[in-house]
């Protein structure tokens, strides 16, 4: 077995918003700077995605939703399907550096499928919120849901998708909502308080779906160890019922403390927690099979590189340790390109992020979305939803 398959290519910066958009790629372009700095990707060969052809945008995406994003940049203005927005601005080669994302995750999956790996994580994909006919959340096509809905057609029946960005994974769950053969399970910042504004504990699937999506809403300003409390208590659960043959990931990385854009109030070092929690479950409940994407993630300079550097660390079996200092030829780099900008000094917040377990005796303020999720969905998995052990 190859060592787990990481995709790059810097043609994925041509994703770009453009102008003052929050969705800027310096994030990738940090990113990928940061993990060869610090040696992450000594010897790993990066995969070089293609675009996806329509026939494969089409599983998820209508056909007058394609025609739509490849003419919206000769048309300019008012061509719907939420293009031409603010969230999603028309930009030129929107259609080609569109198609390319999703490329990149599916060749992901198929390194998967093909067995040639057990992992392999591409950080420019996670376009979470993509919806069948439209544009939302700075997403244009759902690169997350057609590489699922490539890897039920290439072997697998029983797919996990869990989402960690801040925002609810609407696009994923819309997907598949009714579709037994996709558990989607989101943690996100409550509804109340953070766009969509879906992600409710009580929307848990349809039909043959029932009990196959998931939402845990969390309150703002959750840290780490609530975080992690939430999750602990509600995903392994489902895992172990569910029994997926492989783990999809969307690691946006929004939900930090710093970021611009919502008020969840995770680390770095909690970001590097789940990431290695992530691992162990994919090799615990899902054979080994791990597929990661990026997403969320708009503090440019001082999250999201060490995040997802931490991200493709973990992936890598090469974890990189918290207190590892940001090498002097990445913080020059940042330094030139943006002379006002705070440096972090190392790979940590400096937080702790131990938690105590759900179903002590303590009342957390996470413990509302712990109890509404676990009563809505474990029913429907024959899981107790108030015994701690289940
Ligand atoms: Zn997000």
């Amino acid at each position: 077995m190859a060592s787990p398959a990481v995709v790059w290519d810097s043609a994925l910066l041509g994703y770009d918003l453009g102008g003052e958009h929050p969705f800027n790629p310096v994030r990738l372009e940090l990113t990928v700077r940061l993990a060869t700095e610090l040696g992450v990707l000594d010897g790993v060969e990066l995969l070089v995605p293609s675009a996806a052809g329509d026939e494969e945008l089409l599983r998820i995406h209508a056909p007058e939703y394609l025609a739509a994003v490849r003419e919206a940049p000769l048309v300019g203005w008012d061509v719907g399907h939420g293009l031409g927005t603010t969230d999603n601005p028309v930009f030129s080669g929107m259609h080609e550096a569109s198609a390319l994302v999703v490329g990149s995750t599916l060749l992901a999956a198929r390194k998967i499928a093909d067995g040639e790996v057990k992992r392999a994580v591409n950080i420019a994909g996670g376009l979470h919120h993509a919806m069948r006919d439209h544009a939302s959340g700075f997403c244009v096509y759902n690169d997350c849901s057609v590489a699922i809905s490539w890897l039920l057609d290439h072997g697998f029946d029983r797919i996990a998708y869990v989402d960690t960005d801040v925002h609810h994974g609407d696009g994923v769950q819309a997907a598949f909502y009714d579709d037994p053969r996709v558990l989607t399970v989101s943690l996100h910042q409550h509804p109340f308080t953070l766009w969509p504004g879906t992600g409710y504990s009580a929307e848990t699937g349809k039909d043959k779906g029932a009990g196959t999506a998931v939402n845990v809403p969390l309150p703002p300003h959750t840290r780490d160890p609530g975080w992690l409390r939430a999750f602990n208590a509600v995903v392994p659960s489902l895992l172990a019922e569910f029994e997926p043959q492989i783990l999809v990931t969307q690691c946006g990385v929004d939900s930090h403390e710093e970021d611009p854009l919502a008020d969840l109030s995770l680390s770095v070092d909690g970001h590097r927690t789940i990431y290695a929690t992530l691992r162990d479950l994919a090799e615990t409940y899902a054979g080994g099979r791990w597929l990661a994407v990026g997403g969320g993630g708009y503090q440019l300079i001082r999250v999201v590189p060490r995040s997802w550097t931490h991200l493709i660390a973990t992936v890598l079996d090469r974890d990189v340790a918290p207190e590892t200092l940001l090498p002097p030829g990445w913080v020059d780099a940042v330094t030139r390109a943006a002379p006002a900008a705070e440096i972090p000094r190392a790979m940590t917040d400096d937080r702790d992020t131990t938690f105590k377990p759900w179903g002590d005796d303590a009342d957390e303020p996470v413990d509302i979305a712990i109890r509404d999720t676990r009563r809505a969905v474990f029913p429907l998995h024959g899981l107790d939803p108030d015994d701690p052990r289940d």
